[in-house]
């Protein structure tokens, strides 16, 4: 999703009230330069770990607060710097209030995700994480987010607090809001040090859509590839296929990590696991959840694959997903054998049928060219992104795929898919397996041919090609459309 830079996301909070350390916004350098102490931020669209890459610095003298917004300043997609007053922390928390978009069983709400221990390094603490659920049209009161905190100093100031970052982060439609750290002062009231936001720009309330609004237009500035998505939920909009890619360049040694998140806690555990290392740099955004049919996750996953500059993929959700997790299978194994440039991948799987992707993956991933790991729901990200490294191949894999000629049995149009027959494959002329697979009666077997029953519908799950291949010799296979951008 787009994320709005530090100096944007204060506004937000500023206006719910949240306190905020003094800072001033600068894009050049002014006249009069800031009283130091201060900080010195580059304000980058979706910059991360920036401590780490020389993007935040402490100036002291005003020599040094004129050189480091001279060098800041021509960082590259720098749209300012912010300079912050000095504040005297005696302690840090974290804060972030994340969408969940539910799922079959659950309605969409909002997280609060709170750490007693903020700062850098938070992602490595993530046993200290207190994750309250909230209702998006009937919020909290600081009163029953005081009861969920255990036994920290000065309660209500903190619940308080928190409750208007829920409040900015319902207000807004935020998808994502963050404040790390957030710094408990001399007289034990709380202030935000840093902070950042993301947000879906078709969620944006239009009286609030100037405060998005970036320099240079980089709300609407969209890739080639998040077209291609576009056009892809245009012809298949049920459930979420979310896709954005980074605005940075890969920093040097830095592993390329495209992803395949799934729902809010998949993109969860990925910020959790992956927020602070300058090792790791994620390629884009991504969220398919919420019913996407295996059709789409597919042609998502193409788009996702197609990063020229990615060097694994990494695909996990909550470990708890309703989507069912063989025809996520069923399409993961497709987009590997049938993408141009399919990656080593890292490939977690949690939720309904999870046992069975498991065995699929187990059964096909001899066949692949890339070599796949699979992990099951209680391995907690963290252990994928320490074998991240160790998946990496020195040789980018390109194959070439051909859909395989037979003849058009029937064509679908949501989801959009066209079935192909090969008869050559089925010389008996007897019913293949993959027509009882079909969970919902659509494919049935008929004066010797496949044919589509009128009565039922293709949910498109894959699981009559991924019989077809495993079980029939190939009799039947599905072709689906993927746009340009990708082919
Ligand atoms: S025909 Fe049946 S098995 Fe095949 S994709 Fe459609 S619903 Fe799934």
């Amino acid at each position: 999703m787009p994320a709005l830079p530090e100096y944007k996301t204060r506004i937000l909070l500023e206006n719910y009230g949240v306190p905020m350390v003094p800072a001033v916004f600068l894009d050049q350098i002014p006249e009069v330069l800031p009283e130091p102490v201060v900080y010195l931020k580059a304000q980058i669209p979706g910059a991360t770990s920036r401590a780490g890459r020389g993007l935040v610095r402490r100036a002291s003298t005003e020599n040094e607060i004129y050189t480091g917004l001279t060098e800041l300043l021509t960082e590259q997609n720098c749209l300012g710097v912010l300079a912050a007053e000095a504040a005297d922390i005696r302690h840090e928390y974290y804060a972030a209030c994340l969408l969940d978009l539910g799922g079959s069983g659950s309605l969409p709400g909002g997280v609060l995700v709170f750490s007693p221990e903020g700062g850098t390094g938070i992602e490595k603490r993530t046993d200290s994480l207190i994750k309250i659920p909230f209702s998006l049209l009937d919020p909290p009161s600081a009163a029953e987010i005081k009861e969920k905190l255990l036994e920290v100093p000065n309660p209500d100031s903190l619940a308080e607090f928190l409750k208007k970052m829920i409040g900015t982060f319902i207000g807004y439609k935020l998808t994502v809001l963050e404040t790390n750290p957030i710094a408990v002062v001399e007289d034990g009231s709380h202030l935000v040090i840093d902070c950042r936001a993301e947000f879906e720009k078709h969620g944006v309330p239009k009286k609030y859509a100037h405060l998005f609004e970036l320099p240079g237009n980089t709300v609407s500035d969209t890739t080639p590839l998040e077209k291609a998505v576009e056009s892809i939920n245009a012809d298949d909009p049920a459930g979420t296929g979310f896709f954005r890619a980074a605005r940075n360049t890969v920093p040097e040694g830095a592993v390329a990590v495209a992803t395949n998140l799934c729902g809010g806690g998949g993109k969860m555990l990925w910020e959790m696991a992956t927020g602070g290392r300058t090792d790791i740099f994620t390629l884009n955004e991504s969220d398919t959840s919420g019913g996407l049919s295996a059709f789409k996750s597919y042609r998502i996953l193409r788009v996702i694959l197609s990063q020229p500059e990615a060097d694994v993929l990494v695909l996990t959700g909550s470990g708890m997903a309703f989507q069912n997790q063989y025809h996520l299978a069923s399409a993961v194994w497709k987009a590997l054998r049938e993408s141009p440039s399919p990656l080593p991948s890292l490939l977690r799987f949690g939720g309904t049928d999870q046992e069975k992707a498991i065995q699929l993956m187990d059964e096909v991933s001899k066949d692949l060219p890339v070599e796949i790991r699979v992990f099951r729901p209680e391995i907690f990200p963290n252990a994928m992104i320490e074998q991240i490294n160790s998946i990496v191949s020195e040789n980018t894999v390109h194959q070439e795929f051909k859909a395989p000629e037979g003849e058009l049995l029937f064509e679908t149009a949501t989801p959009p898919a066209r079935f192909v027959y090969h008869p050559e494959k089925n010389p008996g002329g007897t019913e293949p397996v993959c027509v009882a697979e079909c969970p919902t009666g659509f494919l049935v077997w008929k004066d010797s041919r496949i044919t589509a029953n009128p009565e039922a519908k293709c949910i498109g799950c894959l699981a009559c090609e991924t019989a077809s291949l495993l079980r029939d010799n190939g009799v039947l296979t599905i072709e689906l459309d993927l746009p340009e951008e990708v082919e």
